[in-house]
């Protein structure tokens, strides 16, 4: 039984009583036949009318009754195999049935398989049983009554919370709470013990966030801004700022001004302009005399930033390197000598710019892009690197709110909800494989007008083979149908050099068609490229399939993204549907959300979200509200967690996350 307890991830006792139900059956209410409804189950008293009998049919012992109750009406009742029934009930005897109503036709109603309990034993039936996520070999039976023999052994947990902790909060104790999840009487209790724990969950996940961030939460800051003009910049860009782009600037203004360090998100869907806000902020910190930093999470990407601003900066004196994987240790070592003797202002990178050996001289400000793509531990590590930086923080991927405070805590939120004018929406069909004639035809025509191609096919993993074969597999075929035109190829296992040189080809359109893997989801720009393909559409997440779309669309002429998928099952259709009627990113996301769970979300490695037991980031926003503030409230106090009175949430902590504490902080 040990390794069928093993399949459902139970090896202590422990995870044993955390083994909380899926969903509860009510068996509270005794009901009357008369008032049976098909498929309900039912808990009534039966008088049998007549004794059991038993016949064989189809290798089948078959044993049958007929009770009735005050009602009047009668119900039949039906076992398989089981001989004992026989000796079991006795006519005109009275006993307790649960089972579930087969067939009702006037006042006549058929069960099968009913359990029968003693008339004495209601007071002990009645109430709200568990249902258990069960495995093969494991019955609902066996757990209850394992679980049950855990209480009836005396089982005591230990309470991590006050008693005034707990009045506040309105928190019920935690073996109560434990045996209530398990054992309710009421669905009351349920709802009292289900709170209890999720505020537990959520509690210690956000305690241990908070200790992760504590060094970036409102501390005083060092550095001062003098000079926030940045009219000379603005001058040197070829259009105007949006108004939700000058606004987040205000924003940022705003924080420089304030004696708090800076700790900002900015969302913006793809193409809102970012960029150019980072810009900007880099601009008045160099301006006031510090170096910043910009982050990208690809090669690719950050020499796309280095390519788009170090034209500007260099108009203004202002000297920009950039470091990435592909730069060669001489120039690392150059670049690093000149961060620490201030020769550069900004350097913009990959995640080579956290390792130990770089320096900086008065770093001021991190930009950190594609905020999804790093984990809190990287963006901890660059803080890190100066004395107390102001941080950026930009993602495409736009956050529900419950996330929000998850992950960001006291981050503060600026939104650019406004696209630069001229962009149309791009337009989206999903097909299966029997279009793929039309698609080429379609494709060749957009390329005879000049236009370019991306056709991507999902790859999970950048080191799975499987998913590199589907990539080559499908430049063969585009090769081979599009003879008169150059068809190009991206992958994660390419040397940075080969991805760097293709796309520069691509942005030169010496290439037609680009088949890529998702290496070119985030941040890359090209306006000539219409078209965005995407195989195997129904295996992105909807959040990674409009980063991939944002792609295109950067131009002014119209664009199209071809979602190709032969799945048919209906989740999929919905989810292909929902992008086809949505440009809207945030809707998008809510709606990844709600169908793929946030681990998908965000990719649990990426960003180390947990996986609940019972909490749920969704719905239990209410409860999330409630443990944050506590959590502020008991770093304020007792920010080490030295008081006796938090001894053991501080224990429990440290058992829970430790590993990942000491990972961030050591
Ligand atoms: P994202 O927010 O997705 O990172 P980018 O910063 O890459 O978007 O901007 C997308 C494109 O829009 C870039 O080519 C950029 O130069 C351009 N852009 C940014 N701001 C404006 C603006 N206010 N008006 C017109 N084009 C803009
Ligand atoms: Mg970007």
């Amino acid at each position: 039984m040990s390794e069928l307890l093993n399949k459902l991830g139970i090896y202590t006792i422990k995870d044993l009583l955390e083994y909380y139900p899926r969903v509860y059956e009510d068996r509270t209410r005794l009901t009357t036949i008369d008032n049976f409804v098909k498929d309900q189950n039912v808990l009534f008293l039966g008088t049998l009318v007549k004794p059991v009998t038993m016949v064989y049919a189809k290798k089948k012992k078959i044993l049958s009754t007929v009770v009735t109750d005050k009602s009047g009406s009668v119900a039949f009742l039906t076992w398989f195999n089981q001989v004992y029934i026989k000796d079991r009930l006795k006519e005109g005897q009275t006993y307790l049935f649960y089972g579930k109503v087969g067939a009702v036709s006037g006042t006549r109603a058929t069960l099968d398989s009913c359990s029968i309990y003693n008339i004495e034993d209601l007071e002990k039936i009645q109430g709200i049983y568990p249902i258990y996520s069960l495995t093969a070999g494991i019955t609902q039976n066996y757990l209850f009554k394992l679980i049950n023999s855990l209480f009836d052994s005396g089982v005591v947990i230990d309470e991590i919370f006050s008693d005034d902790f707990r009045r506040k909060y309105n928190l019920a104790e935690a073996n109560y709470a434990l045996r209530n999840i398990h054992f309710p009487k009421s669905y009351d209790m349920v709802k009292t013990a289900r709170n209890r724990i999720i505020f537990e969950e959520l509690f210690l996940f956000q305690l241990a966030l908070m200790n992760i961030k504590e060094k970036e939460i409102g501390t005083k800051k060092t550095n001062y801004y003098e000079d926030l003009d940045e009219s000379d910049f603005l001058a040197l860009i070829p259009f105007k700022l949006t108004n939700a782009q000058s606004k987040v600037i205000d924003q940022i203004k705003n924080d420089m001004k304030s004696d708090v360090v800076m700790n900002r998100l900015i969302q913006g869907d793809v193409g809102s302009g970012k960029t150019m806000v980072a810009a900007i902020a880099m601009y008045l910190a160099v301006k006031n005399g510090y170096q910043a930093a910009l982050m990208a999470p690809t090669t690719i990407l950050a020499n796309q930033h280095y390519i788009e601003l170090s034209e500007y900066f260099e108009k203004l004196n202002i000297r920009v390197e950039i470091m990435t994987s592909s730069t060669t240790k001489r120039q690392k070592e150059k670049i690093i000598e000149a961060l620490k003797n201030k020769k550069i202002d900004i350097i913009i990178g990959t995640h080579s710019i956290l390792e130990d050996n770089v320096e900086f001289s008065n770093l001021g400000l991190v930009v950190t892009d594609e905020q999804h793509r790093f984990g809190v531990k990287q963006r901890m590590k660059l803080s890190a690197k100066g004395n107390i930086v102001d941080t950026i923080v930009m993602t495409a991927t736009p956050i529900p709110r419950s996330l929000a405070i998850i992950l960001y805590g006291d981050l503060d939120l600026s939104i650019i909800d406004e696209l630069p004018p001229g962009r149309k929406p791009v337009d989206t069909c999903v097909v299966n494989d029997s279009y793929n004639q039309r698609v080429y035809n379609f494709l060749r025509k957009q390329i005879n007008e000049g236009r370019q191609v991306y056709v991507v096919c999902p790859l999970v993993e950048e080191n799975e083979d499987l998913d590199l074969n589907s990539v080559e597999k499908l430049y063969e075929e585009y090769k081979k149908e599009f003879k008169e035109f150059n068809v190009g190829i991206l992958h994660g296992k390419m040397k940075n050099k080969e991805k760097d040189q293709i796309m520069q080809d691509f942005k030169e359109n010496n290439i037609n068609i680009l088949i890529s893997t998702t290496v070119i989801e985030v941040g890359i720009s090209v306006p000539n490229a219409t078209v965005m393909v995407i195989e195997n559409a129904d295996r992105f997440g909807l959040a990674a399939l409009h980063q991939l779309r944002g792609r295109v669309g950067r131009g002014s002429a119209a664009s199209y993204c071809i979602l190709k998928s032969n799945n048919k099952s209906v989740i999929s259709r919905q989810r292909l549907e929902i992008m086809r009627k949505s440009n809207d990113g945030f809707e998008i996301a809510q709606k990844d959300l709600e169908l793929r769970g946030p681990g998908d979300f965000f990719g649990v490695r990426q960003s180390g979200m947990p996986e609940f037991k019972l909490a749920n980031l969704l719905t239990d926003t209410r409860v999330l509200e409630q443990t944050q503030e506590a959590v502020k409230e008991i770093v304020k106090e007792d920010k080490a967690l030295m008081l006796d009175k938090n001894r053991k949430i501080k224990e429990t902590l440290y058992k829970k996350y430790g590993e990942q504490l000491n990972n961030i902080v050591g």
